[in-house]
């Protein structure tokens, strides 16, 4: 059996009437750029995100680079962030001139570990970006109690967590600024690039908006240096649409979830041999304490991953390592100095984690499939 990491084709089946119309809409109206549908999009997702105020923006790197840029945050300035996570993460930190501090994980979460978070602030730090990996929150309540002993902003990177609760909460209603993208593989992904930003700040919002267009106000009025952050109109169009769909397709992975829990115990492989993540979705229904875990990925930790994604991908079994390199690690940061052996539990992360297809219309018989050739794997 062939299984895919990701069936995008599978999902746009079940919504193809209604995205093609409202894709239509936006070329009869010949309205690209912001506007209208973007307005709507920008509503929407401010109701749902639990934020008094949601702006569309060209994508989730460039979501993150103008939260940064609108607090003037540059030269000199320190941003303190986890070094396992998507590169944009720390790519928009170090385009805005300012220098990335990294903070290692919790092994469990893979978030950031707040108990490591206040050593390693330095008078130079001014914000904290915590990752919402995998979909699932970081513990934010600690985080904010720090934040604000320290007089620092936070800056959610919730890309990958679209709708994830922290004790009833949404992702991105908690920090100063929410950042999320609608990269297809996202779990509300658009037809291309496309991001927001939240904030529960009128002054701030305004100011996103100014941003994300050159800083312009009114037209032809620039009193800062923006940049082009627009999100366009078939974006907004398309997001939309998929929006009402999202809490449904999130029931379907946190499913998903409990069904690899359960097929990886039936096959015997106990969690020091496949260790399985830890959610809140353990059985149906309600999660505790509202914690709500939205599986924008699905990951495993095995000692011999290199050998098991070579297994899988020889046996049309679709998954991928995110992320194989951890960032304090990577070439184009080597004047920050990193060291192996600087942040353990990240680069122990980044050796054994392993992404297993976990998208909503994945079937009972793919997912056992899946199972029945990593337990093939460690039988042979
Ligand atoms: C996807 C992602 C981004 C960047 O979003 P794009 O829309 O691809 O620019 C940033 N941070 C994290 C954690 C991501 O997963």
């Amino acid at each position: 059996m062939n299984v895919p990491l990701l069936d995008l084709k599978a999902q746009y089946q079940t919504i193809k009437p209604e995205v093609d119309r409202a894709v239509q809409e936006v070329f009869e109206s010949q309205y690209f750029i912001l506007g209208p549908t973007v307005e709507r999009c920008e509503k929407n997702l401010a109701e749902y995100c639990r934020s008094a105020h949601a702006v569309g923006v060209s994508s989730g790197s460039d979501a993150l680079l103008l939260a940064l840029m609108c607090e003037g945050i540059g030269p000199g300035d320190e941003v303190l962030t986890t070094p396992y996570t998507f590169f944009a993460t720390v790519g928009a930190i170090v385009r805005t001139g300012a220098k990335p501090v990294f903070c290692d994980i919790d092994p469990v979460t893979f978030n950031l570990d707040v108990r490591q978070v206040e050593a390693r602030i330095t008078p130079a730090v001014r914000v904290i970006v915590p990752v919402h990996l995998y979909g699932q929150m970081a513990d934010m309540d600690p985080l904010m109690e720090i934040a604000k002993r320290h007089h620092l902003l936070v800056i959610e990177d919730a890309a990958q967590a679209i709708g994830s609760e922290y004790h009833g909460r949404r992702a991105g209603s908690i920090g100063d600024y929410g950042c999320f993208s609608f990269f297809p593989s996202k779990n509300l992904g658009g037809a291309g690039d496309g991001g927001l930003v939240t904030t529960q700040d009128a002054a701030r919002a305004e100011k996103l908006r100014h941003f994300r267009n050159h800083g312009m106000n009114p037209r032809y009025y620039h009193q800062y240096v923006g940049g082009n952050f627009r999100l366009d109109a078939l974006q907004a169009a398309v997001v939309d649409v998929k929006r009402p769909y999202l809490d449904g397709w999130s029931a379907g992975r946190q499913h998903n979830a409990r069904r690899y829990d359960r097929l990886f115990a039936e096959a015997g492989l106990s969690p020091d041999v496949v260790r399985t993540p830890q959610h809140p979705h353990k059985t149906e229904g309600e999660a505790p304490d509202g914690m709500r875990h939205i599986f924008n990925q699905y990951v495993i930790r095995v000692p011999q991953r290199d050998e098991l994604k070579a297994f899988l991908t020889e046996n049309h079994i679709g998954c991928d390592i995110y992320y194989p390199v951890p960032l304090h690690l990577q070439a184009c940061f080597a004047d920050l100095g990193g060291q192996v052996g600087d942040f353990p539990h990240s680069e122990q992360a980044a050796a054994e984690t392993l992404a297993l297809p976990i998208y909503p219309e994945l079937s009972d018989q793919q997912a056992q499939a899946v199972v029945n050739v990593i337990a093939r794997f460690f039988n042979r």
